[in-house]
């Protein structure tokens, strides 16, 4: 699906096709521009041909059917993943790819090791998430949240996934409320501080994942680039500008960054502060193994005992290796 192609086709027609397009896209969720009860049949011809809006996934289901993860060809060949999460408090989560790879190489990352491709353009953002609200209205259902989590950094892509969360915000179109919309960073400060400029009530999150830099950077080299002091500054001036708490994730990786003078570290860096803590289990890609439960609740409590706000993500899709990255890279 190429939405600015759409956008090409339609210069050539009144000004009012654009947004009947848009809405069918958009509102409708048709999947075939024949579908269309508002287009007349010359442009839903021209439109079939030159920009169909059909997409080709595979679709991998874990045993529970809460996730659903969709391996999408884009028109170059390469493919992109999302996944949808279904929590049991009726949250339709639709965890989205930013970019083909990623050049940052965080070592528990399965992602990381395919490298990087390219960027994602705006079309290839917005088609993830369309793609699963047509399943959903199938269901019924629909998106209630996105989260740039999904292949690749989002803030080496800025203008694209803005652009997205823009157009996926529209009232006269998609229309998700902008709180409802995350963007997880590794920590590219100059991306957060852009953020913090925004007109925009998104989210924000930190791939933490480590309490200090020795760890950090030996599983993520970004930190050697932008250390971590610098990324807990830019983070403390986007809370300052924007009063909004920012989501620490940590990835509880066994004998790596699992043991309670780690959980003191962290502690202290976020103590007081608006922040709060995702403790996340570790998806092996066979690098590390995952910590036991019993090693994350004794981190857990540690963290709590010293009041820091703790959440904790259980594993969603393991069966269908649901960790970023994992899927594309076997069918590579
Ligand atoms: S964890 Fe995120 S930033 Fe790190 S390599 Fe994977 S996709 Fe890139």
């Amino acid at each position: 699906m190429n939405i600015e192609k759409i956008k090409e086709v339609l210069e050539e027609h009144q000004g009012f096709r654009l947004k009947q397009a848009e809405k069918n896209i958009y509102l409708d969720l048709i999947d075939d521009w024949q579908q269309s009860t508002v287009l007349p049949s010359n442009i839903k011809e021209e439109l079939n041909k030159e920009c169909p809006i059909s997409i080709e996934a595979d679709l991998f289901s874990s045993k529970n059917k809460k996730t659903v993860k969709a391996v999408i060809n884009l028109e170059d060949g390469l493919k992109i993943e999302a996944v949808l999460m279904k929590n049991r408090d009726g949250r339709n989560t639709i965890c989205v790819s930013s970019q083909v790879g990623c050049s940052l190489g965080c070592k528990f990352c399965a992602t990381g090791k395919m490298g990087f491709k390219r960027n994602l353009t705006f079309s290839e953002i917005v088609e993830q998430v369309i793609f699963f609200a047509r399943l959903l209205k199938k269901e019924d259902e629909k998106i209630t949240n996105i989260v740039f989590m999904g292949m690749g950094e989002p803030f080496l892509n800025y203008d694209n996934v803005l652009k997205a969360i823009r157009k996926l915000n529209d009232k006269d179109g998609f229309n998700l409320g902008s709180r409802n919309f995350s963007i997880s960073t590794a920590g590219v400060v100059e991306g957060i501080k852009k953020l913090s400029s925004e007109k925009l009530q998104v989210n924000l999150a930190l791939s933490l994942h480590a309490p200090n830099n020795t760890i950090r950077s030996e599983i993520m080299p970004i930190n050697k680039r932008y250390p971590l002091d610098n990324v807990l500054k830019a983070v403390d001036d986007y809370i300052e500008k924007t009063g909004r708490r920012v989501m620490f994730e940590y990835i509880m990786i066994k004998g790596v960054n699992d043991s309670n003078k780690e959980a003191e570290e962290i502690a202290k860096i976020v103590k007081g502060k608006l922040y709060f803590v995702n403790l996340i289990p570790y998806n092996s890609t066979g690098v590390f193994e995952a910590s036991s439960q019993e090693r994350t609740a004794s981190f857990r409590k540690i963290l709590e005992e010293r009041g820091v706000s703790v959440t904790q993500r259980f594993s969603f899709g393991k069966d269908i290796e649901g960790a970023c990255g994992q899927l594309a890279n076997k069918n590579k």
